[in-house]
C-alpha cells in the first residue's frame, strides 16, 4: 500500500514503538516517549505509545508517566517473542488504520530490525540512527501569521511543509545531516538509545494516560519464523548508558594493557559502582569486548561523571560522551583535543597519575 502526497493532511499524531522484553520496559522507551511529548507539544498533536506482546496491557500506565497521552496495546500470545513478521504485520496494520504522522523506534537491535521493514511495507522513508528531532514548523508559522482570513477552516495548507526533522552523523561523523521526508507519510526514524534525556516521572500523567486494545490479526502463515529457544549471553555485558560513573580507557594504556584496564576498574570502583568503557581503538584491538565502547558507532552515554585515560578526544569518541554531567580527562599530550571540552583535565602519564586520584578518593571518603 502507498501513501501519496494528497493523503498526508490525513496523518496525526506521534508514534513511539514501545519495546517490552519478557514483560519488561526498555531505558529506550521512556527517553522516546519523553522526546516524542516534545514534539507533540511543538506540533500540537498526540502522543501515542505502541505496545506489542502477551499480557502487556499493565505496562501502559508506566509509558504514560513519561508523557504519553495514549498507549495502543496490540496483545496476542504470538507476540509475547519478538519476529520480525509478526511485529511488522501489527504495527503496518495499525499504521495504515490509524495513520500516524511520525513513528519512532529505538535503535535497538530490535528497533534496527523492525523500523525498516515497517517503512517498506508502508512504502515510506526511515532516517536511521538519529540523534537529534525537531518539527519544522516554520512554512506553518509563517502561513499562519500571512493568512488574510480569520477563518482557516476553507483554507487548505499543505502538510507537506509540517516536517519531522531528523538529524544525523553522516561520512564518518563528520558533519551532522538533518533529513526530512516530504512526501510520504507516516516520517519514521530509529533513535540511538542513550541520547534523549527521560523526563521525570509523573504519577498525574500516568493516572491520565488512555490505554486502548487494538484487535490483533495474525494467522499462523503471517510468521514463517518459529524461536525455539532463546539463548543468553553467558558472559554479563556493561551496562555504559545506566552508568553514573563511567572510566575509559584509549591507546594510551598501550605500554601495559593489563594494568590500565586494571587501575580503569579500581578508579571507577574508588567513585563508586563505576564501570570500564573504552575508546574504538581499544576494542578494535581486543583489548576491551564491544559493549565497552563509547562513541559514534558504540554507545552515547551521559553519566554523572565521566573519566577519559589516555584518549586523544577523536570526534567520534566525543560524539558517544559529549553531554556527561562532569568530563575528567587524563592525558600526556597538552594539547589533546579531549582538554577542550574536560571540566578538569591532568596532563601526565595515566600509570602515575590514576593511582595518586584512587588514593586521593578513597582519603576523601574516609
Ligand atoms: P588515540 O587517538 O591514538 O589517542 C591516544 C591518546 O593517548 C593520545 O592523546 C596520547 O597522547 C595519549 N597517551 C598515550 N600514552 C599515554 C599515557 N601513558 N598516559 C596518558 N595519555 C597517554 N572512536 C571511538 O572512540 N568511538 C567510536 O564510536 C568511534 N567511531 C568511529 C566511527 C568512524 C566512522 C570512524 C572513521 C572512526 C571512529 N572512531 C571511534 C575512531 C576515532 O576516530 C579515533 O580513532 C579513536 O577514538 C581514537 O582512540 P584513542 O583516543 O584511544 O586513541
Amino acid at each position: 500500500m502507498a501513501f501519496n502526497s494528497a493523503d498526508i493532511n490525513a496523518f496525526k499524531d506521534i508514534w513511539v514503538f514501545c519495546e517490552q522484553r519478557n514483560g519488561e520496559l526498555m531505558n529506550t522507551d521512556f527517553e522516546l516517549i519523553s522526546e516524542g511529548r516534545k514534539l507533540a507539544d511543538e506540533r500540537g498533536s498526540q502522543l501515542v505509545g505502541i505496545l506489542l506482546g502477551h499480557n502487556v496491557e499493565g505496562l501502559a500506565k508506566e509509558l504514560g508517566g513519561y508523557g504519553a497521552d495514549k498507549v495502543i496495546v496490540c496483545d496476542d500470545p504470538e507476540l509475547e517473542v519478538y519476529t520480525t513478521d509478526a511485529y511488522t504485520k501489527v504495527i503496518c496494520d495499525a499504521a495504515m488504520d490509524l495513520k500516524p504522522e511520525v513513528i519512532l523506534l529505538g535503535a535497538s537491535n530490535i528497533g534496527r530490525d523492525l523500523g525498516p521493514r515497517c517503512a517498506a511495507r508502508l512504502n515510506t522513508g526511515l532516517t536511521a540512527d538519529c540523534t537529534h528531532l525537531d518539527i519544522d514548523m516554520d512554512k506553518y508559522v509563517n502561513f499562519l501569521e500571512t493568512s488574510s482570513t480569520l477563518d482557516l477552516s476553507n483554507t487548505k495548507f499543505d502538510m507537506e511543509d509540517v516536517n519531522l526533522k531528523m538529524t544525523r552523523p553522516a561520512f564518518g561523523g563528520h558533519l551532522m545531516a538533518t533529513i526530512i521526508c516530504p512526501r510520504f507519510r507516516p516520517c519514521m526514524s530509529t533513535v540511538r538509545p542513550g541520547v534523549m534525556k527521560k523526563a521525570p516521572f509523573s504519577q498525574e500523567r500516568a493516572d491520565a494516560c488512555v490505554v486502548e486494545k487494538y484487535p490483533v490479526a495474525l494467522a499462523k502463515d503471517d510468521i514463517k519464523t518459529q524461536v525455539l529457544d532463546v539463548v543468553k549471553e553467558a558472559k554479563q555485558i556493561v551496562d555504559l548508558i545506566g552508568a553514573d560513573v563511567i572510566v575509559s580507557v584509549g591507546r594510551g594504556i598501550g605500554k601495559d594493557i593489563q594494568k590500565g584496564i586494571e587501575l580503569a576498574g579500581q578508579l571507577a570502583d574508588a567513585f563508586g559502582g563505576g564501570v570500564v568503557g573504552g575508546s574504538r581503538v581499544t576494542i578494535d584491538s581486543g583489548w576491551l569486548s564491544a559493549d565497552h565502547q563509547v562513541g559514534q558507532t558504540g554507545k552515547t552515554v551521559h553519566p554523572k561523571v565521566y573519566v577519559a585515560l589516555g584518549i586523544s578526544g577523536a570526534i567520534q569518541h566525543k560524539a558517544g560522551m559529549q553531554d556527561s554531567e562532569l568530563i575528567i580527562a587524563v592525558n600526556k599530550d597538552e594539547t589533546a583535543p579531549i582538554f577542550e571540552i574536560a571540566d578538569y583535565g591532568i596532563t601526565g602519564d595515566l600509570f602515575k597519575v590514576v593511582p595518586l586520584m584512587i588514593d586521593a578518593i578513597k582519603a576523601a571518603r574516609e
